[in-house]
């Protein structure tokens, strides 16, 4: 039988890309051996290392993909704050992704410092750990992107480029959405992913006001259609829980 040097392992490992192979190999070598293990039990226990630590490492790059704002997770998210807000419902769209399939949509509405776009990062998180390509935008930042491409004349590249978020963010629609240039790259995005890859779009303006976001009627119908075909709303109908939590501040210092 010829020997066997266990030191080369790690080497071979590297060269063929598996890193956690080469990490783990020579201590899981020495257990093999010590408890008499099947070579097909070492071997599985090697490839069951090696997936591990890819899915891990996946999620982290996912995660870092994301340009999530920092700190907000569904964790750290007060839910009795909001009258009405199913807890249960926010909870099962974290963990379930069916709803990434078809490209059904999350619209959030409220005022200002309602928890809309700590909601919205929040699911994001919670999509990136089930190993769910995301992406954070603030909406404003994204038309700019998008209209620069268009001048490039490389917008189908750069929508296309976005489809492998199966989740996007449009926090804040609604501002500065000024020219018809900006109008129209942001109706495009509508239009690109209706169907195919699903939206998370907050708002501080109710639909009644999209007029203003897209300048004509005709758009603005056409955008709402398809962003609401397959949807769930929710209506942060609170106070802001920023003003909320000043007050609180100020009512401690002062009492
Ligand atoms: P909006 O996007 O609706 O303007 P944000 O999500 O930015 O509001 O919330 C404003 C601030 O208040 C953020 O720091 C956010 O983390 C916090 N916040 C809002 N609602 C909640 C909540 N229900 N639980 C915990 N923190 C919240
Ligand atoms: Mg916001």
């Amino acid at each position: 039988m010829s020997t066997v040097d266990t030191a080369a392992l790690p080497v071979l490992a590297k060269a063929l890309r598996l890193p956690a192979i080469a990490r783990c190999c020579e201590s899981l070598a020495t257990t093999a051996e010590t408890e008499g293990w099947t070579c097909s039990r070492f071997l599985q226990a090697l490839l069951d290392e090696e997936l591990r630590c890819r899915a891990d490492r996946r999620v982290l790059r996912l995660i870092s993909q994301a340009q999530l704002p920092a700190g907000k997770t569904l964790a750290g998210f007060d839910y009795t704050a909001i009258p009405g807000l199913n807890r249960r419902q926010i909870e099962a769209l974290a963990s379930g992704t069916d709803w990434l399939e078809n490209g059904h949509n999350l619209l959030f509405f409220g005022p200002s410092g309602t928890g809309k776009t700590h909601l919205a990062a929040g699911l994001a998180f919670a999509l990136a750990q089930a190993s769910i390509s995301v992406r954070y935008t603030r909406t404003t930042d994204l038309v700019q992107h998008l209209q620069q491409a268009k001048s490039d004349c490389k917008l189908p590249q750069a929508l296309n480029r976005l489809d492998r978020f199966a989740c996007l963010i449009l926090d804040d629609i609604g501002y500065a959405q000024r020219t018809t240039a900006e109008t129209g790259v942001l109706f495009e995005l509508i239009a690109h992913r209706y169907e195919q890859r699903s939206l998370i779009v907050t708002s501080n303006h109710p639909f009644g006001e999209w007029d203003q976001i897209f300048g004509d009627q005709a758009m603005t119908i056409a955008a709402i259609d398809r962003l609401v075909h397959h949807c769930t709303i929710f209506e942060l109908n609170t106070d802001s829980y920023r003003r909320k939590a000043a007050l609180e501040d100020l009512q401690t210092t002062t009492s």
